[in-house]
């Protein structure tokens, strides 16, 4: 039997659950892209971006995912053989380091395991070699979202201050944005990008840069810069179709136009503390389950953790059996482990993630940490029993302190 019918639920770390009222304001005619009220809406748009990167500087809206972004950044701040400094946590750090080496820039890699944060004293020794200054950029992601560990930022920009070193700081917060706390002018980021399909709620196909003023003078100094991924005219458009060198992104412009809306009416401060509450949840389950069977979570220290993703060890085949009959049987879609492979599991089928990121609810993480335990019990997958009695006890907690 399956109860799958209803309402899916698609918990996987991005694409995130669309809110209806972001399909609702897509849903409409082709608007008039030359004048009224869509070119109207999107100038009114960067103060809300600003307000949720929490920052002063530039922004650039491009037609891309997040692939495009590490590289629309690179674009502006690097050349063809000159260098930057990659502190990879995972597969996405990696991926960033690829798109710089596929453009012709020097890559150090610093490489980590895939459970530990960025080690800020690896990334000062590298730094303190460059005696000469070569590298031009250190690339961060800020929660890698194949391991789901979490770095600190503004422990990145102390490093870089205390050997007055130039280099700028670039942070990849597209699995973060909107979700776990950023404050890209207080943590001292001067290059942030994201994405439009995980915190922000509304579906792939937007990418932001945000940059600051010591970012748009190392443009500068770029000679050439691809017309496309260029961010100055973008961020300081003359006419209307600069903001996006071309067609306006018209529908995902109204989707994203409610997203924000929603975004600011709950506030920075909620949404960060409800993303930590329902993680708290999560991660109350899983130690319960994990207390009498093979499930482990990726990253041990709950400081080090996202609050929007959950990368977990269950062992082969079992992420993928749970995986499959999650989805058949009940209508909820987990994630897949990426860049998780080992030895003896090389397809990496031991491992499973959950995406709690954007316009995710008690209700809604409940019942995945229901379907999960049913699964465990359904395929005789070994657990600690009682996780979510735990994790309505954990939220029953924190609703009473208010
Ligand atoms: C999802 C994600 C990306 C890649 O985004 P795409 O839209 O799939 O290209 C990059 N970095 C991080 C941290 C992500 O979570």
């Amino acid at each position: 039997m399956s109860l799958a019918h209803g309402r899916p639920y698609l918990a996987i770390p991005g694409p995130s659950v669309i809110p209806d009222a972001v399909l609702q304001a897509m849903h409409r005619p082709a608007p008039n892209i030359y004048e009224g009220a869509l070119p109207e809406m999107v100038g009114g748009m960067i103060p809300d971006l600003r307000y949720v990167a929490q920052t002063g500087g530039h922004v650039a809206i491009y037609i891309t995912n997040g692939h495009g972004m590490w590289e629309a950044v690179l674009a502006n701040t690097v050349a063809a053989g000159e260098r930057v400094l990659v502190p990879a946590t995972g597969r996405f750090g990696l991926g960033w380091a690829d798109t710089a080496q596929a453009m012709g820039i020097e890559v150090d890699l610093i490489e980590h395991d895939r459970q530990s944060a960025i080690d800020p004293q690896r990334v000062r020794a590298a730094l303190e070699a460059d005696k000469a200054h070569k590298i031009r950029a250190v690339l961060a992601v800020h929660v890698d979202t194949s391991t789901s560990v979490r770095s600190d930022v503004a422990a990145l920009r102390a490093v870089l201050d205390d050997l007055q070193h130039p280099a700028l700081l670039m942070v990849d917060c597209i699995a973060s944005l909107a979700c776990d706390e950023f404050r890209m002018d207080d943590w001292g980021v001067d290059v942030m990008i994201s994405a439009s399909q995980k915190g922000l709620m509304v579906p792939p196909g937007l990418g932001f840069a945000f940059f600051n003023d010591k970012a748009a003078e190392q443009r500068r100094a770029v000679a050439q810069v691809s017309r496309y991924w260029d961010w100055t005219n973008r961020a300081n458009p003359e006419m209307f179709y600069q903001y996006f060198n071309g067609t306006a992104p018209t529908h995902h412009l109204y989707g994203l136009r409610v997203a924000l809306d929603m975004i600011k009416a709950e506030g920075m401060e909620a949404i960060w503390a409800r993303h930590a509450a329902l993680a708290g949840a999560i991660w109350t389950a899983c130690d319960v389950w994990g207390s009498a069977g093979p499930l482990t979570l990726n990253i041990p220290d709950p400081s080090l953790r996202s609050h929007a993703v959950t990368s977990l060890r269950l062992g082969a085949p079992h992420g993928m059996r749970l995986r499959e009959w999650a989805d058949a049987q009940t209508g909820v879609t987990l994630g897949l482990g990426i860049g998780m492979s080992e030895p003896d599991d090389p397809n990496g089928t031991g491992f499973f993630r959950f995406g709690h990121m954007g316009h995710v609810s008690a209700h809604m993480i409940l019942g995945l940490l229901g379907v999960v335990e049913t699964g465990f019990a359904a395929l005789d997958i070994p657990h600690g029993k009682g996780g979510v009695t735990a994790a309505t006890e954990f939220l029953a907690g924190v609703c009473a302190k208010g």
